[in-house]
Formats: structure tokens, C-alpha cells, sequence
């Protein structure tokens, strides 16, 4: 058994360009973590997001909301 202090990985998502047809639930339901640009679509389209440390559950929100699966879970 290791002694190293248990490291928690960081929780990162994806913003699938392709997938998003601009809604808008995320950077409602999810503002700490997205925004909208001036089309309506959130900034964060086609980006990789690293999640702060304590905000999962405000991104797995916005994941379980978004109408188009556009945004995954991508940390494994
Ligand atoms: S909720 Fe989903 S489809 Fe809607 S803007 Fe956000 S990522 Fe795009």
C-alpha cells in the first residue's frame, strides 16, 4: 500500500462545437462556469474546461441539462 497522499483528479469537460445548438441551460443553470457570447452560444464551445475544484456538481449540472449532450465529462 502507497503512502503518497491520495491526489483527486481534476474534473475537466468538453464543449462539443458540433453538438451545441446554443440553448443556453449552461451559463443559466451553470453561470460560475459559463457564459454567453454575443450569438447566445456559451464562450466555452469547442473547449476543454478544467472544473475548480469544488465546482463538479456545477458542471455535472450543466451536463445533465444540456438538451444536446454537447458537453462531457472528459477527465478519465
Ligand atoms: S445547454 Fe448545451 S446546447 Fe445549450 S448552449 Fe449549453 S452546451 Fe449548447
Amino acid at each position: 500500500m502507497s503512502n503518497e497522499p491520495y491526489e483527486e483528479k481534476t474534473m475537466r469537460i468538453h464543449l462539443d462545437e458540433s453538438l451545441c445548438s446554443g440553448h443556453g441551460r449552461c451559463y443559466t443553470l451553470s453561470p460560475e462556469l459559463f457564459e454567453a457570447d454575443a450569438e447566445g452560444f456559451p464562450v466555452q464551445r469547442g473547449q476543454d474546461v478544467d472544473v475548480p475544484e469544488g465546482m463538479e456538481s456545477t458542471a455535472r449540472r450543466a451536463m445533465d441539462n444540456c438538451p444536446e449532450g454537447a458537453i462531457r465529462d472528459t477527465s478519465a
